[in-house]
């Protein structure tokens, strides 16, 4: 422990993580010239040298590292791991023993106490998420803890911190036995097709399965449905499931297209009941109107950035208009799905961007209900951009 590097907290930020704010932001660090090598643990300090916490060097987007510990005496070593996943396990335990869904998230970051790590379960097979290097060079002491707290059939992990963060493509699989692909899960009785071995991401995204199900449930019966930026089609499948009349998916990605047949197939229903559109949304708006389409249900949930050909956009800028197109094509009485995964800002900011959009159409709306994070998403009240998810269902009035 002694020759642990001491890192310098401006004052500011000192009193936040001293209150358990977990994220070493650059501009908070006195001395960053003291970070040499990604993983290196931390003493982290105030300008006078008094303890804060330990922590960890790691380079994201977001900051510069993650406090692991606010208690001096803490070791970060196998059983510090140990005690974090199996607190993570024991507050999931319901999920593990509901039979209707057998995908979830085991682990959120910095909501269960180690940021940049995220674990996620399908079926037997754990999926890790490294977000940067640091966290990455921890991988043989969380791989022994992790042995230690579950049994797996099969691990996999996602290196997800080249130059942008993105993801470094490779071989996946980690440990255990190899899954065969499709790997189908169930969320809520329906399927879906995941593949965990085939880049960035699987083929669902777990952080909507609230959403899904309330579509399924309460908002899809015989309502003709469009799903925009569709991916895979899970909405779109879920509507169907739930007794759409008709769905309509549309991503400009090809492979979207044998992706969503494939999710229709895996719950018996006949895809060319379905239209699923390979094309721009901007493209299928103009395309729409002109045709006059329109929709009962309308469910918008763009990618926080998109660049195709002819547009480029992002959340921040140009949700507004999104929603403006949207509102263009939905039935009076009809409901919006109007969704975002954009960290940058929170549901009261984003409920301007609703309002301004139903004010500049001239139209009238009701707030029905509204979404955040599912509860295996545990998050960390003192770091709210951790609770990214943000979805209000909107009614055309
Ligand atoms: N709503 C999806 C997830 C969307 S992920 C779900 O719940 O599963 C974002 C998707 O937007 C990607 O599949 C990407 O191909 C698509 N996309 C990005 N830019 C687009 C554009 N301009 N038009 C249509 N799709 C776009």
């Amino acid at each position: 422990m002694s020759e642990m590097i001491s890192l310098q907290i401006k004052r500011k930020d000192a009193g936040k993580i001293k209150s358990g704010f977990p994220l070493l932001r650059k501009e908070a660090i006195v001395n960053p010239h003291v970070l040499k090598k990604e993983g290196q643990l931390l003493r982290l300090v105030t300008e006078s040298g008094e303890f804060l916490g330990t922590g960890y060097y790691g380079k994201q987007n977001k900051g510069y590292g993650w406090v692991l510990t606010t208690n001096e005496r803490e070791k970060i070593d196998e059983s510090f791991f140990i005690n974090k996943l199996s607190q993570a396990l024991a507050y999931r335990s319901s999920f593990f023993q509901n039979l209707s869904t057998t995908a979830f998230r085991v682990f959120n970051g910095e909501g269960d106490g180690i940021g940049g790590l995220t674990i996620e379960y399908f079926e037997g097979y754990y999926v890790i998420n490294w977000y940067s290097e640091g966290i990455y060079a921890f991988k043989d002491l969380i791989l022994s803890a992790l042995k230690k707290v579950v049994q797996y059939k099969g691990l996999y992990e996602k290196k997800r911190f080249d130059q942008q963060g993105q993801y470094i493509e490779d071989d996946d699989f980690v440990d255990g036995e190899r899954a065969q692909f499709p790997l189908i899960i169930k969320e809520n009785d329906v399927n879906f097709a995941t593949y965990l071995n085939d880049g960035a991401m699987v083929g669902i995204f777990l952080d909507q399965r609230n959403v899904r199900e309330r579509i399924k449930d309460h908002y899809a019966k015989n309502k003709t449905v469009l799903n925009l930026f569709s991916y895979t089609g899970a909405f779109s499948v879920s509507a169907a499931v739930g007794g759409a009349s008709k769905t309509t998916s549309v991503d400009v990605a090809n492979r979207s297209l044998s992706k969503t047949i494939e999710q229709f197939s895996v719950n018996q229903l006949d895809h060319e009941a379905h239209d699923i559109i390979v094309e721009d949304v901007f493209h299928y708006f103009k395309y729409a109107k002109r045709k006059e389409f329109t929709y009962d249900l309308v469910i918008l949930d763009p990618p926080s950035f998109a660049r195709s050909k002819k547009f480029r956009f992002s959340v921040a800028k140009d949700y507004q208009k999104l929603l403006e197109d949207t509102i263009d094509l939905t039935n009076d009485n009809g409901v919006i799905v109007a969704s975002t995964n954009y960290s940058g800002f929170d549901m009261k900011k984003f409920k301007t961007f609703i309002d301004g959009a139903f004010k500049a159409k001239g139209e009238r709306y009701k707030i029905l209900e509204e979404y955040k994070l599912p509860k295996d998403f545990k998050t960390n009240s003192h770091f709210k951009e951790g609770n990214y998810l943000k979805v209000v269902f909107i009614q055309k009035a």
